[in-house]
């Protein structure tokens, strides 16, 4: 194998920071910003996953821009990408409530996503080359699409429900757990119908010691190393089962 047979085989994360410049998403009661936790964590977890040789790294922002959620969504359209994780840290009106959460797409908003595209006929969404040639030379069976859609749709869901068994696994030996079940939401950043997206919520931004532990770059590691563990369980093994 020479080197640029590795590097397409290398499997890339895209790590998206949620919020950013003129947004800084939730805020905590001793005015810590969210969207600078996210950067944190994000550039960290970058760092990981570049020094390891399976991975490479897209980021949706490396500081701290505003970004709408169209152009977030430009990278995926764009890029082949084998994952989006996606950012954020959570608030609560209850100071008492803390703890890590996963999330996914629900399956309704995807059913959305899917039926809108197979309309639109000038969507410029990048797939999969095998799945791509198979929608070139099928362009008018709409049938066809759909199938294949779903069938990825489900392919997907089993990506992000074996990943997250890994994540909540990393994440327990180091940081307290709001809820140790993925969440189903009908979110904008998750819901590309190309790659499979997870996003995580790292923390409550409004519970007093949540808010102290994600502004130290001890915790936000923490968070970052459990992350790419997670990642290099979940991928390593996927890619020594093809
Ligand atoms: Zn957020």
């Amino acid at each position: 194998m020479n080197n640029t047979d590795n590097l397409s085989k290398k499997i890339t994360i895209l790590i998206d920071a949620g919020h950013g410049g003129k947004d800084p998403g939730a805020i905590g009661h001793n005015g810590l910003q969210e969207k600078k936790v996210n950067i944190a964590i994000a550039l960290q977890l970058k760092k990981f996953l570049d020094n390891d040789k399976i991975f490479r790294t897209i980021l949706t922002r490396n500081n701290d821009s505003y970004l709408s959620l169209k152009t977030r969504k430009q990278f995926f359209k764009k890029n082949h990408v084998n994952l989006l994780i996606s950012i954020h840290v959570d608030s609560s009106k209850k100071r008492y409530v803390s703890g890590a959460s996963l999330w996914i797409i629900s399956p309704s908003r995807m059913d959305r996503e899917i039926n809108n595209y197979l309309k639109n006929k000038n969507s410029d969404i990048l797939f999969a080359e095998s799945i791509q040639k198979v929608f070139n030379e099928n362009k008018n069976d709409l049938f066809l699409k759909k199938t294949i859609l779903d069938l990825q749709f489900s392919n997907f869901q089993k990506i992000e429900f074996d990943l997250s068994t890994h994540i909540f696994e990393q994440l327990k030996k180091n940081i307290k757990l709001h809820k140790i079940e993925l969440n189903y939401a009908s979110l904008g950043i998750l819901s590309s119908i190309n790659i499979p997206a997870i996003l995580i919520e790292t923390g409550f931004i409004t519970n007093f010691w949540e808010e102290k532990q994600l502004n130290t770059t001890f915790y936000q590691k923490k968070i970052s190393n459990a992350l790419y563990l997670a990642l290099k369980k979940y991928f390593s093994f996927t890619l020594k089962s093809k």
